[in-house]
């Protein structure tokens, strides 16, 4: 359990500053015990209480990184339950396995669809970002061999999976700078696992036997040895179950604060269906509830894209309307006679007004404007989409020296800005454009 404001306020300086922001060290107190308040604002805390209080206060679910560089996957650090309590903030790492019998071309062809499968949405990249090797033969050369190719041809987060411990041994020396993730420790090597992930300063993963008691008691006992960054793999192959145990662990760990299980969690989604569409269901279901780092046996874009959008979705703020970035976005190669377009900068609107105006194959500057996130009527109504602001976003973005032509198309939806626009917009042209984006083709085609 947390600690309570009395217990918090009890190794408080009791000075009564206020220099935290509030007038008495109780209020503090109370603020820090519901999360409302950082310790940092107190600039008279003793180190010993810091220290206590930062024990207590710790996510109750580890956050941990693995790999490094571009592809590291950082998961654990969540604090709610469901989402539209606060947010869940980090999106479990999706990983391809690749093993040590599995033939060359094979292994070629899972690299090359898992660098093609990378989507640009809205300024993110949504890519699958680790690959889990595993040993099914105990030689040890040949797997850092093939450890070797995948992280040279994809710089992708690793997942080292192996029974052996002479194998995962060779393994971490190698590639310790990678900081992959060991899997795992079991009940047989728990202590030889720990002590490897310790040297090595990587992760590692517990293998339970099919129940929560199991894993407990490794991570208790990786934990008693000094292993701080921990995940939880129970065994469990089957979806129900599995489920099960995800709510129970997070449950555990967010409202009991039980430190054994206080850790995030990997699924082996290949282990649990008969085909790859059946995993993508696995998938979807622990993006949901509450994989950190999900296994798949290969990676096919009609699979993978829907995961990653799914996952994007669960793992947006839900108090944060998704945004793209103000600024000129030129669309199938405009120049200097295209037309200009103006829209919001919700990203559901950028989303469809851009493709619309792609699939039209017409040339054209799309200038996207920071309404706070809000669409075009709402940003309207808000007075965030008026004739001044808009007026004054395309004085300044930078779209007057690219076009000689000098018009701004504007939404349908927000045709009473017309007149004002025209006013901030002097030697402009304002053309009231459709007001479903679907009409956007249509429109521009018959310009
Ligand atoms: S700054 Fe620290 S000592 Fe001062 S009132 Fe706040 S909690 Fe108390």
């Amino acid at each position: 359990m947390g600690l309570t404001g009395i217990q918090i306020f009890k190794l408080l300086p009791k000075t009564n500053c206020g220099e935290c922001g509030v007038p008495t060290c109780l209020a503090f107190a109370m603020n820090l015990a519901s999360g409302k308040a950082e310790l940092e604002k107190c600039p008279y805390v003793s180190e010993e209480a810091k220290e206590k209080l930062a024990t207590e206060s710790a996510p109750p679910i580890r956050p941990l990184t693995i790999g490094t560089g571009e592809y590291a996957v950082k998961v654990g650090g969540e604090t709610v339950l469901f989402r539209h309590e606060k947010t869940f903030v980090n999106p479990p790492g999706f990983a391809v396995l690749v093993s040590t019998d599995e033939d060359n071309a094979s292994v070629a062809g899972k690299i090359k669809r898992f660098l093609a499968a990378q989507y640009d949405r809205v300024g993110l990249k949504l890519r699958a970002e680790m690959f889990a090797i595993k040993d099914n033969n105990g030689d040890a050369a040949k797997f850092c061999a093939l450890a070797k190719v995948v992280s040279d041809e994809t710089g992708a987060a690793m997942i080292f999976m192996s029974d052996s411990t002479d194998v995962l041994t060779a393994a971490a020396d190698t590639f310790k700078d990678k900081k992959p993730l060991l899997f795992g420790a079991t009940s047989e090597n728990a202590e030889a696992v720990g002590n490897l992930a310790k040297a090595a300063g990587c992760p590692v993963a517990v293998k339970g036997g099919g129940s929560l008691d199991s894993v407990i008691a490794l991570s208790e006992k990786l934990s008693a040895a000094g292993v701080k960054d921990i995940l939880i793999d129970t065994g469990t192959r089957d979806l129900k179950k599995a489920f099960e145990e995800q709510v129970l662990i997070r449950r555990a760990a967010l409202k009991d604060r039980f430190r054994p299980l206080g850790f995030p969690t990997i699924i082996m989604a290949n282990e649990m269906a008969g085909d790859l569409m059946e995993e993508a269901l696995v998938a979807a279901t622990f993006i949901a509830k509450y994989g950190a780092i999900i296994v798949m046996s290969d990676i096919q874009p009609h699979v993978v894209f829907p995961l990653l959008l799914d996952r994007l979705n669960i793992y947006t703020d839900p108090q944060r309307p998704m945004t793209a970035e103000q600024g000129i976005y030129p669309i199938n190669n405009p120049d200097a006679n295209s037309p200009v377009m103006v829209t919001c900068n919700f990203s559901l609107t950028y989303f469809i007004v851009s493709g619309e105006i792609e699939a039209s194959r017409v040339p054209t500057w799309l200038c996207v404007q920071d309404t706070e996130g809000l669409s075009v009527m709402t940003a309207w109504a808000a007075g965030k989409f008026s004739g001044e602001s808009v007026g004054t976003f395309i004085n300044k973005c930078g779209i007057k020296d690219k076009v000689s032509k000098k018009e701004v198309i504007i939404p349908g939806y927000a045709a009473g800005i017309s007149g004002e626009l025209e006013e901030e917009l002097s030697g402009w042209t304002v053309t009231v454009g459709p007001r479903e984006a679907s009409q956007i083709p249509k429109f521009l085609k018959s310009r």
